[in-house]
């Protein structure tokens, strides 16, 4: 059902209000912002529901609250959020593009197959974020989750530690629940429950996997160290591993859709 023009100025005054609000917290930057305003509405028109967008909305504030969370210890670790934890502009389409995708595709088609798909996008995104930005802060050193004898530096792709799991079970969790009193699939709950918690933690897992496999990698020529940028104490690193161009932004867009499309096989199953 089309949303009333009403509803639609309504909820742009207050996406760029939130987007205001986040870029003056510093939680997003200014090109950050903008294009939080555009993948906000286009989640709002796209869907047709307030839902959708508030789900969005409460995995943003509990992406920030954790990314400030101790943020000084994890940038001592040198891994804490590039920018002052504000996320730009490609940071938010990586982690809202497919989600603003799955709304148009809801808006042409229709079906909560779509419902499905954002659900895992966005359970996705809240497991990655949350396993990381608390796993940062875990007392145990994190091991390559393609070869868990390996210990790795915090803040590497690719790394997993137990307490950063765990939060990835529960990032995709709050998403659930949320998503259950928001009415999503017409109240559903133990539908709406196993397609955030399988989509987000596999998709999450995705993420680490891309991360440990296919993301690029440099060799600092400066430190020695191999990181994930091709640029590091202002010179260019030597190339390590991985795909070119293919960074941490890529592999987040990467894995929401492989997320999303876990989610719709998920919902099918479920039918
Ligand atoms: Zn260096």
């Amino acid at each position: 059902m089309p949303l009333p023009l009403y509803d639609i100025i309504v909820g742009f005054v207050l996406i760029s209000l939130l987007a205001y609000l986040a870029f003056k917290l510093k939680a997003l930057s200014r090109s950050g912002a903008l294009a939080s305003i555009l993948i906000g509405m286009v989640i709002l028109v796209g869907s047709g529901s307030w839902s959708w967008l508030i789900l969005i909305i409460i995995f943003f504030t509990a992406a920030s609250f954790f990314t400030h969370f101790k943020y000084n210890y994890k940038r001592g670790i040198g891994a804490a959020e590039a920018k002052g934890g504000a996320r730009s502009w490609l940071n938010a389409a990586s982690n809202g593009g497919a989600a603003a995708l799955f709304a148009a595709a809801e808006y042409a088609v229709g079906g909560d197959i779509f419902a499905a798909a954002f659900l895992g996008v966005v359970a996705t995104a809240a497991s990655d974020t949350l396993a990381t930005e608390v796993g940062l802060l875990s007392r145990v050193k994190p091991r390559l989750i393609t070869n868990l004898r390996l210990q790795v530096e915090p803040g590497t792709s690719g790394g997993v530690t137990p307490l950063g799991t765990f939060m990835a079970v529960v990032g995709a969790l709050i998403i659930g629940l949320a998503a259950a009193v928001l009415g999503f699939f017409d109240g559903a709950v133990f539908k709406v429950i196993v397609v955030a918690a399988v989509g987000g933690v596999l998709g999450s897992i995705a993420d680490s996997l891309l991360g440990a496999l296919l993301q690029e990698k440099y060799r600092c020529v400066v430190c020695g160290k191999v990181v994930e940028q091709p640029m590091h104490h202002g010179s260019k690193g030597l190339f390590v591993s991985g795909i070119h161009r293919l960074d941490n932004n890529l592999v987040n867009l990467t894995s929401t859709f492989i997320g999303a499309f876990i989610g719709m096989a998920v919902f099918l199953l479920l039918s």
